[in-house]
């Protein structure tokens, strides 16, 4: 027997609305955020176990702040976002909560402040149902290395979502969440958006605070937000973007009315191809939906030409090399003294430390420690880490040619649908290439977006949308007028709907 809020979920088909249509409704008075909260409470309660998208869940909290969002609404004081139920990668901070970074070197660990982005979102009145699962301190493309287990992908229990917010992308795709939050250093939002059928945006570098979010490459991490639409993504950027004087690369620069910006028209819009990203490692399935994609885009009045990123083909191997180095920096200060797991009776200072971080941290977190300590030690720095930061300004220069041509780059997100649990666990290179297309944005700060494009043997993939520095306004406008042609971002997994 369900939970009896589960049966009136089911009543109203709230769950299957956007967050668009479910602010709606809220202001509306059609349901009220405790009913929409404790509807989705109930969702969690009843499909998490199978999917283990979330680790924490706040059920007496939410409540709470659903209450607060009722009295907010019923005074007449309600913001866009008052009321709407949120879920937060594990990865942002949140004050009086355990966040984890999936790791059990922070298993023990409360947040003592919010993250940025999360301290916005609160403020606008949404409502935080739980903290989601994830690859350990963001490290992978499956979702496979959280101390708490793996996450599944809701159109496929034996397939991963996706990473490294896996949790967040199945705990959307499933409808345990209308939209979540989620990182990205290497892909991390827009890959598991694209296995899991959703919309995933990685606003530019310096759009969006990283303060508070638990650093893994400080150069290259971007929070971002995984949704059903482009909409709803636009109307929680309105929140999160912005400058924060916490953070030192956040970007002064004022912040435009992404959801008025939506209509803005597509005619006359420049779409480049990189031939680049049609390689042999992309299954042709994949690359035939971008061009069914392409065809409605000239539909709607944009002009597609041929371009070529030379240096493309780089952002693998360059990244895991600037990645990795700026990670081992940042996870130094995981030492078992200030916070975090500490080893039993250690003997003395050294003992503390090796064991504390031997016990503490996973196999894939260690082999990015040892490769990043590496390419960054004396013998070595000219020969990898500056090689890299060279390759880096190529890519880079790549993409600010390809753009004095077009308006904006598209390509797949992904090379494959959604693969096996277990497939790529003990092969780090094969799960490091399905960031192939995601890598090389991260390397030059540029915004990108995934959306769903259509269906490859039932499982989702994605159209990766690149822009130009602070170009979210059409990015997003870009992914709202495709998603109003066809309707992939509105199916829902079976056994979920
Ligand atoms: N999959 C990439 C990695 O393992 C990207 C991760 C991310 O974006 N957080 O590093």
């Amino acid at each position: 027997m369900p939970p009896r809020f589960l049966i009136r979920f089911h009543d109203f088909n709230m769950h299957t609305k956007t967050l668009t249509q479910l602010a709606r409704d809220l202001k509306a008075h059609k349901l009220s955020s405790e009913e929409l909260t404790r509807a989705y409470l109930a969702r969690i309660e009843h499909f998490n176990p199978e999917l283990n998208a979330f680790i924490t869940v706040l059920r007496q909290q939410a409540l709470t702040t659903a209450r607060a969002a009722d009295a907010c609404i019923r005074k007449g004081d309600a913001g866009p976002l008052t009321g709407l139920p949120i879920a937060h990668k594990d990865i942002f901070c949140t004050q009086g909560v355990k966040t984890s970074c999936g790791s059990k070197m922070l298993d023990n660990f409360i947040s003592p402040y919010d993250a940025t982005v999360v301290e916005r979102l609160n403020k606008a009145g949404t409502v935080m149902l739980g903290k989601t699962n994830m690859d350990e301190f963001a490290m992978g493309s499956s979702s496979e290395t959280s101390f708490y287990g793996p996450v599944k992908n809701p159109w496929d229990p034996t397939r991963v979502p996706g990473g490294s917010s896996g949790g967040s992308a199945a705990a959307v795709a499933a409808r345990l969440a209308p939209a979540a939050t989620g990182t990205d250093t290497g892909g991390s939002v827009r890959q598991p958006a694209a296995l899991t059928g959703l919309t995933g945006i990685k606003p530019t570098y310096g759009r969006v605070s990283r303060y508070g979010m638990i650093a893994f490459a400080s150069s290259l991490d971007q929070a971002g937000v995984i949704t059903c639409t482009a909409e709803d993504a636009a109307m929680l950027m309105n929140v999160i973007a912005g400058f924060d004087e916490r953070d030192s690369t956040s970007v002064d620069r004022p912040v435009p009315d992404y959801v008025a910006a939506l209509d803005q028209p597509l005619k006359g819009l420049r779409i480049g191809l990189p031939k680049e990203f049609f390689d042999p490692g992309l299954d042709t399935r994949v690359g035939d939906a971008v061009h069914a994609a392409l065809s409605i885009y000239k539909k709607l009045g944009a002009a597609v030409r041929d371009i070529s990123l030379p240096n493309f083909p780089l952002s693998v191997p360059t990244y895991y090399v600037v990645a990795p180095a700026e990670a081992s920096s940042n996870l130094s200060r995981f030492d078992g003294v200030r916070y975090g797991h500490r080893c039993e009776n250690p003997v003395d200072l050294m003992d503390l430390y090796t064991r504390s971080r031997g016990e503490g941290f996973g196999a894939e977190v260690k082999r990015r420690i040892m490769t990043g300590t590496y390419v960054l030690s004396a013998g070595y720095y000219d020969a990898y880490y500056l090689k890299a930061q060279k390759t880096r300004t190529l890519i880079r220069g790549d993409f600010l040619e390809a753009f004095k041509q077009v308006d904006l780059i598209m390509g797949p997100t992904a090379p494959t649908p959604a693969f096996k649990l277990g497939e790529k666990t003990d092969d780090p290179v094969t799960m490091y290439l399905n960031d192939i297309y995601a890598n090389g944005v991260n390397l030059a700060g540029l915004p990108g977006l995934s959306i769903p494009m259509g269906f490859v043997d039932g499982l989702p993939v994605g159209l990766q949308i690149i822009g130009n520095y602070f170009d979210e306004a059409r990015l997003l406008a870009t992914a709202h007028q495709y998603q109003r042609e066809t309707d992939w971002h509105t199916r829902i997994p079976q056994g979920y709907e």
